[in-house]
């Protein structure tokens, strides 16, 4: 993550930095998830899950916001820099290096978390892995952006930024509606159990 946003800072590369600013919502989202399951898991003698419920979802819809922002204010900036393209900044060609570094990262990531998830048989895992493949797919987008600019084609990396912008508010969105549809969920069934 840091080198996806160090990277694309230096290399002038928008579609790199945006997959970093992915990559650091994916970090807060998959920090948050972590938190609430050691909560949980240490309160789970105890009757206060419903207590921790809550967290989550005001932690999910907060994340929800923060994604949405950042998606909106990534695909913005990178649609005011191809109104300016006059200005060619070409891209450094460490931003693809650190790009195919990131594609094998995280494909590599995809692998093993479904691996375990096989093992343990978890579908929360079935899920995360998905996520990880999404976001190679999305590297991959910030790949083949930098090789377009690389080729004289400047746009192509601000297009990249662009489609990334849109993935990360269509991912706050998801958050954000499931969040918002378990809160609702919640009481019913708790009124079904007694
Ligand atoms: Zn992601």
């Amino acid at each position: 993550m840091i080198m996806q946003i160090a990277i694309g800072w230096l290399a002038y590369s928008d579609g790199l930095l945006a997959d970093g600013v992915h990559t650091l919502a994916d970090l807060a989202a998959d920090g948050m998830v972590l938190a609430v399951l050691r909560l949980s898991a240490t309160a789970a003698h105890r009757s206060v899950n419903d207590q921790y419920d809550r967290y989550e979802t005001i932690g999910s819809l907060l994340i929800s916001f923060l994604l949405i922002a950042t998606g909106m204010e990534t695909l913005w900036s990178s649609l005011g820099h191809v109104a300016s393209a006059a200005t060619t900044s070409s891209v450094h060609a460490s931003a693809l290096v650190v790009a195919v570094f990131v594609i094998v990262a995280k494909e590599a990531l995809f692998r093993y978390i479904m691996s375990v998830a096989k093992r343990t048989r978890s579908t929360l895992l079935v899920a995360s892995a998905w996520h990880a493949r999404s976001d190679a797919i999305s590297a991959l987008i910030a790949a083949v952006g930098i090789l377009g600019c690389m080729a004289g084609l400047v746009i192509s990396d601000r297009l990249a930024a662009a489609i990334i912008g849109i993935m990360i508010a269509r991912m706050g969105f998801n958050l954000g509606w499931k969040a918002f549809k378990d809160s609702f969920d919640r009481p019913a069934s708790e009124t079904a159990g007694q």
